[in-house]
């Protein structure tokens, strides 16, 4: 039977946004050590937008956003959106109706037009040191900026690089130093390049950053994070994410986040709104102490 503190502890988190999917999960909470972070989506809002796109000479801007976009259509990354709104807003022509378009989650996508092989990601999924190489300086810079660089290859050659950018949630600051404030120590986990996940973790004021990390990966790391700290808490909001948030002792999930994460987690922030895990924090602190 439920402990009259632990109900009031669950009820009194419901009415401030976080929902506990159950009393054991105030015990774990009240004793976490680490708190890794998803990067898009959880730490930043998850919704980038293209900001720089540059073509290999010979080839027109234009063209290269639209095939991209038609490609990214077939996608439902926040950076694939990025690229559908940006040829909405910038071209007049209708997307190409394309057929086979293969998603690769946490490296990108590929598809097939016309014999031509489109490939449009990392730079690791496309050809890391030609990509590399593509306008280098460009994509220094762009990476220092905290940008995310997507690469557009056909038939292995790159013809471009996009330049996409998130925004780092104004409550994020807040809400890492609260959890240092509880010595907690507080870590990000993103599929992104070096120089951008370094960017946004200096932004975000976490301890700790781990960059090129593909999603089965992610549970590798907590896994270590349990290792070293004992009781380790996830946060999320994707797909990706899932494996990740089961792994940790307590997985929290962002209410805006896709149903998979919401449903694997044992918190849910509901209105994504990070300062409440500190809350959170204290409020199973609170009922701990009642109930032993
Ligand atoms: P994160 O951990 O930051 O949410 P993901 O693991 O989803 O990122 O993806 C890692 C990287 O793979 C992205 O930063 C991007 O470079 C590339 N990528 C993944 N999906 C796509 C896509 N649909 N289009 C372009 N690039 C993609
Ligand atoms: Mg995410």
């Amino acid at each position: 039977s439920i402990m009259p503190a632990t109900l009031s502890a669950i009820s009194n988190g419901a009415r401030n946004g976080i929902l506990f999917k159950g009393g054991v999960h105030l015990e774990n909470l009240a004793a976490v050590q680490a708190i890794a972070f998803d990067k898009t989506g959880t730490l930043t809002k998850g919704n980038p937008s293209v900001t720089d796109i540059y073509v290999k000479e010979g080839y027109k801007k234009e063209t290269v956003l639209l095939y991209a976009a038609s490609i990214e259509n077939h996608s439902n990354h926040p950076l694939a959106k990025a690229i559908v709104e940006s040829a909405a807003a910038t071209i007049q022509k209708p997307l190409l109706a394309l057929a086979n378009v293969q998603n690769s989650s946490g490296w990108g996508v590929t598809a097939n037009i016309d014999g031509v092989e489109w490939k449009i990601g990392k730079a690791d999924f496309v050809g890391a040191s030609e990509a590399k190489s593509f306008h280098a300086s460009i994509y220094d810079q762009l990476s220092l900026e905290g940008k995310t660089v997507v690469f557009i290859a056909t038939n292995d050659e790159i013809i471009a690089c996009i330049g996409l950018k998130d925004i780092v949630r104004k409550e994020t600051q807040a809400a890492i130093q609260l959890l240092k404030d509880y010595q907690i120590h507080t870590l990000m986990l993103t599929g992104d390049s070096e120089k951008t996940a370094h960017a946004i973790a200096k932004e975000s004021i976490v301890h700790e950053y781990i960059a090129e990390c593909l999603p089965e990966q992610k549970v590798d790391h907590i896994k270590a994070l349990k290792n070293r700290y004992g009781i380790v808490a996830m946060v999320g909001d994707g797909i990706n994410d899932a494996p990740a948030l089961a792994t940790a002792q307590v997985g929290i999930a962002m209410g805006g986040g896709t149903d998979v994460a919401l449903e694997t987690a044992d918190i849910v922030l509901m209105k994504n709104d990070l300062p409440k895990i500190a809350e959170a924090i204290k409020l199973s602190k609170r009922m701990n102490r009642i109930v032993k």
